[in-house]
């Protein structure tokens, strides 16, 4: 069973050489009486709050890796064993897996059964899994959007922004991104239908850059990146704005988080701005996908994945989120079947 192994806790940006390719060669069986699921991994999904668990943390929502041992996160399966009456050998799901070819699942760890098949599987990894329901429920539940409303998405082509600017088109809303390159940006307006779209890499002055898009301010702010962007964005809400504080990407590889200036608008705009973590919000999976399956396969909303190849390709992949090289969702392919 090869395996992606966290050699050490990290500081600073990631490196591949943090992880290592290794064998392991203890055999997976569902322990007798236990409600366990084996599994072969098909895909896995590369996403930015891995990194904090590549350092020590207490107390946080998420648990740090353990140093030695295999990598965890988002995945697409088959089920070879189940202890679980609701899985059978045979089925395909998502949910947290190893970054390994094989892998078994506890009962405490979430897991779907996939049941429309229609569609590309590794979809469950983006606009069908976990960065789909992040759009979503931070996108509606969150931010309470209207009609007509203004919304300024960052890390827009990314594999949460791309959605959360399709899903705001939907309703009608004036909708600008934010990305690191050219060919971002070109994504955004040319295949997801951003209204506009810009570079933050070359622009000076952000706060110059938001008043050109935002004349009159913005109602919703889908935070990626906090930092500076986040500082010129209070300066741009208009009064009774919303800011759903999805991630903060631009900030998790420091080892002192940047301060932020602004924060005296949410006041003085009676702001409402509110994190929120996805798992909060999986009850509402079987609404989301009666929504979004019926317009993927009508053509109206549409997802750009990056895929890597093999799982010795995987660490690189993970790595590049923070230097922007992925195109649209990243994932990795460990085995087509
Ligand atoms: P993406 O697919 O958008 O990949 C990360 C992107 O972030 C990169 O491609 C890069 O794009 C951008 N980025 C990297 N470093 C910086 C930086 N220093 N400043 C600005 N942008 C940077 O990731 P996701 O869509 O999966 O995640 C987007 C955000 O949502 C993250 O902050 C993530 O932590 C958060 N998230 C939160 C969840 C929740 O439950 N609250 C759940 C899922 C995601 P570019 O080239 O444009 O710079």
């Amino acid at each position: 069973n090869k395996q992606v192994i966290l050699k050490n806790y990290v500081t600073g940006y990631p490196k591949e050489s943090d992880m290592e390719i290794k064998n392991s060669t203890i055999k997976l069986k569902v322990p007798e009486g236990s409600k366990a699921v084996v599994v072969k991994n098909l895909y896995l999904s590369c996403d930015p709050y891995m990194r904090s668990r590549m350092r020590k943390m207490e107390g946080s929502y998420v648990e740090s890796f353990t140093p030695g041992s295999p990598i965890t996160g988002y995945g697409v399966a088959k089920v070879l064993e189940s202890g679980d009456p609701n899985f059978q050998k045979g089925d395909l799901v998502w949910g947290m897996t190893g970054w390994e070819e094989y892998s078994i699942i506890t009962p405490t760890q979430t897991l779907f059964k996939i049941h429309d098949k229609d569609v590309p599987l590794s979809y469950y990894t983006g606009i069908l899994g976990m960065p789909g329901m992040t759009a979503y429920a931070g996108f509606h539940e969150v931010c309470s959007p209207k009609k007509g409303e203004t919304v300024f998405v960052s890390a827009a082509s990314g594999a949460v922004g791309q959605l959360v600017g399709q899903f705001a088109k939907m309703l009608g809303c004036y909708v600008v991104g934010s990305a690191g390159s050219k060919e971002k940006v070109d994504l955004l307006k040319s295949k997801f239908g951003f209204d506009e779209a810009f570079n933050y890499k070359e622009e000076q002055d952000l706060n110059a850059a938001l008043k050109r898009y935002f004349p009159d301010g913005i109602d919703i702010y889908f935070e990626n990146v906090g930092g500076k962007m986040l500082d010129a964005v209070l300066l741009n809400m208009k009064l009774h704005g919303r800011i759903a504080v999805c991630g903060m990407i631009s900030q998790y590889n420091l080892e002192q988080t940047e301060g932020v200036h602004n924060l005296f608008c949410l006041i003085t705009k009676r702001i409402r701005m509110e994190g929120f973590i996805v798992f909060d919000y999986y009850h509402l999976y079987p609404k989301y996908l009666e929504m979004v399956l019926p317009q993927i396969k009508a053509g109206k909303v549409v997802y750009v994945e990056d895929v890597a190849d093999g799982l010795e390709s995987a660490p690189s992949a993970l790595v590049g989120l923070f230097s922007g090289r992925n195109i649209g969702k990243q994932v990795v392919i460990v085995s087509r079947e």
